[in-house]
């Protein structure tokens, strides 16, 4: 279980995450949602250890890893799929899969596990990253996430620039994510898609909770408003 005690993330002078609690717990998504600048990525890139915190904590397994280095939580089975991709342009496909391969991990993902979810991965494999439609590189920084064996998956704008169909293939994804036993920590723009796969939805609003619950207790007005900061 992961869980995040009131941490506040700085840019310089501006305060990007005020005080911001979460729990996420094995099978489940926890949705957070907010517009442009609201913290979202900030708020991901301090669990993953790439952003020291200002205050407050991040407890895995009870355990307080705030001041871990990265490597450390990947170890973990704490690993970000980070908004825009990052994949290596000069490697190959399966050049950046194997990026993601950690010595201490230890679970049901690997390559081959990787290409029986993605078949067309696998015959790509030797084509440099870059020949690669946007949909198709994000497929593969997941598939470098998963061969990490993470427990808790941080996604960091999932559906950013991909086509709608792209987008529906993603998500179709998540529930072979969360049998497995999984946690997905997602950060989107697009509330109607994370609302469908959310099991509880957080919004930000410039750095702060708006809005945290089951997605089905508030009504799309809620959300807007939540969303927007309307009263
Ligand atoms: P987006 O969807 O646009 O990435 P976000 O919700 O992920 O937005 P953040 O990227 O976390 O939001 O940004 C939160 C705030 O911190 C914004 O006001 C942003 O301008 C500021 N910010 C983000 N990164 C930096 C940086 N490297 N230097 C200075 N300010 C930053």
């Amino acid at each position: 279980m992961l869980e995040v005690r009131k941490l506040s993330a700085d840019h310089g002078q501006l305060r990007a995450v005020h005080e911001l609690s979460l729990v996420l717990e094995p099978g489940q998504v926890h949705a957070v949602i907010g517009a442009n600048g609201a913290g979202k990525s900030t708020l991901l890139r301090a669990i993953a250890g790439l952003h020291p915190p200002s205050s407050g904590s991040v407890l895995l397994d009870g355990e307080d890893i705030t001041r871990e280095p990265p490597e450390q939580r990947v170890t973990r089975g704490l690993c970000l799929v980070p908004e825009g991709r990052r994949l290596f342009s000069s490697l190959s496909v399966e050049e950046n899969l194997l990026v993601g391969r950690h010595r201490a991990a230890t679970g049901p993902w690997n390559l081959g596990k990787v290409y029986e979810l993605f078949p067309w991965m696998r015959e790509r494999r030797r084509q440099p990253a870059t020949q690669l439609s946007g949909g198709e590189q994000q497929a593969v920084a997941i598939g470098r996430a998963l061969v990490a064996n993470p427990r808790m998956l941080l996604l960091d704008e999932l559906s950013l620039g991909l086509s709608p169909k792209i987008v529906q293939q993603m998500y179709a994804l998540m529930p072979r994510l969360l049998e497995t036993g999984m946690a997905i920590l997602l950060v989107e723009q697009d509330v109607s898609q994370a609302i469908r796969v959310a099991s509880r939805l957080q919004c930000l609003l410039e750095g702060r909770t708006t809005l945290d619950g089951r997605p089905r207790d508030f009504t799309p007005a809620q959300i807007e408003a939540a969303y927007f900061g309307l009263r």
